[in-house]
């Protein structure tokens, strides 16, 4: 909940990690590329790596880049108040975030309680067992039963990917109990949803989606309580996988546009939604402010708009249709990732999604033929157009 007194989130958003700026006298947050710092004071040195190891602030030195950076750390800040989450710890992908934040609650238990869909990666990570830990995949309204005596996490993903469906964040933490829900919000970013205000004890973003937004960077972050988010910095210093200064100065250098490219992209998603509702070429358009895809009220209170990713399918199941319909496409590029500039589509079960089991795919309401749009920031009707010279090529119908 915003503060009367406290400026609004995008103006939060222009200032945060900017604190200090008068007094170091710039106007652009510096960039720090030490991989080693000084350490003439051997004692001091010791001290502050100490701190470090264990995922505490630095005692003088930073020592080292993988224990600290001030750049990664300023980003880190500025996250972690847009999310109202007291730290946050930021990574070199959005899987190095999540496989830190799995070590860091395996130390609570090796099992894990999730809803899909998920992104198919996190869901691979999780069903491999990889990282020697278990999952109980289940329903948002099942949550409750699924809990074991060593269940360490609850993930979630809202909206989730690729269907964008919601899932009621409260709801959750409440059947969860003292089990810490951690919540994937990639596809909303602190403008749309913060679920901490929800109950959430953990926010995780790909924020090589759209807080990166110019699809340059490849990154993660998670923001928490500062005891959940020290457990994981530790994780990550004796790791490694801490966010290189680059990407932290790209990824800081976005939250300023971040309400104005959210908001733009999402105005130009609602007008595509409607269009392909209405074309007869189009089938099972999935996008939360469409008519019956919210079932639960979230949008408005959990969620402040529908956001900019969308799927559908074409009408047609033919799948040789589904590959000439993304070949003949000529302004949107057919790509994984989403969140960046420009618009991006891709099937989820012939890409991102093609490491989950197909009986789960399909349960989640992964169909073959589904495609997932991530709108950009183009004109709504250079996209139509194009949506529609592809749907003739193909001769949809
Ligand atoms: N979470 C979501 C919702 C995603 O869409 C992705 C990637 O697409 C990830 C996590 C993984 O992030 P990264 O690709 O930065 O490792």
């Amino acid at each position: 909940m915003e503060h009367p007194m406290e400026p609004h989130f995008a103006t939060r958003a222009v200032h945060v990690g900017r604190e200090d700026f008068a007094s170091l006298g710039v106007h652009a947050p510096p960039i720090d590329l030490s991989s080693t710092y000084p350490t003439p004071d051997l004692d001091a040195a010791a001290r502050s790596f100490d701190s470090l190891v264990v995922g505490d602030q630095p005692q003088g030195s930073f020592v080292y880049q993988r224990l600290f950076n001030p750049t990664t750390d300023r980003f880190e800040r500025g996250l972690a108040a847009l999310e109202g989450a007291e730290d946050a710890a930021a990574f070199g992908s959005g899987m190095a975030a999540l496989t830190a934040t799995l070590l860091a609650a395996k130390s609570r238990g090796a099992h894990v309680v999730a809803v899909r869909p998920m992104y198919g990666t996190a869901d691979h990570l999780l069903t491999s067992g990889l990282l020697g830990m278990t999952v109980t995949w289940t329903t948002q309204d099942a949550v409750g039963t699924a809990i074991q005596a060593d269940t360490g996490l609850v993930i979630i993903e809202t909206p989730a990917n690729p269907t964008i469906a919601l899932v009621d964040i409260a709801h959750v933490v409440r059947q969860a109990g003292a089990v810490p829900v951690l919540v994937d919000s990639t596809f909303a970013t602190p403008v749309l949803q913060r679920p901490m205000e929800q109950g959430a004890a953990l926010v995780i973003h790909s924020a090589t989606k759209f807080l990166g937004g110019h699809g340059d960077v490849l990154a993660g972050v998670v923001a928490g309580a500062h005891a959940l988010v020290r457990d994981i910095k530790h994780v990550r210093a004796a790791t490694g996988g801490l966010l290189h200064p680059m990407g932290s100065y790209l990824l800081h250098r976005g939250l300023p546009t971040l309400s104005v490219r959210i908001e733009r992209a999402q105005a130009t998603a609602g007008v595509l939604a409607q269009q392909l509702v209405g074309d007869d070429r189009i089938a099972e358009v999935r996008y939360p402010s469409l008519p019956g895809q919210d079932p639960r009220g979230l949008l408005g209170t959990q969620m402040h708009g529908a956001g900019s990713v969308l799927s559908f399918q074409l009408a047609d199941r033919d799948p040789a249709k589904l590959r000439a319909f993304v070949a003949a496409l000529r302004l949107i590029t057919p790509a994984v990732s989403l969140g960046s500039t420009d618009t991006l589509i891709q099937p989820p079960a012939l890409l991102t999604h093609r490491v989950v089991n197909e009986d789960a795919r399909r349960a989640a309401g992964i169909a073959s033929g589904l495609l997932r749009l991530s709108v950009g920031l183009e004109d709504s009707r250079d996209l139509w157009r194009d949506l529609e010279q592809a749907l003739e090529v193909v001769g949809a119908h």
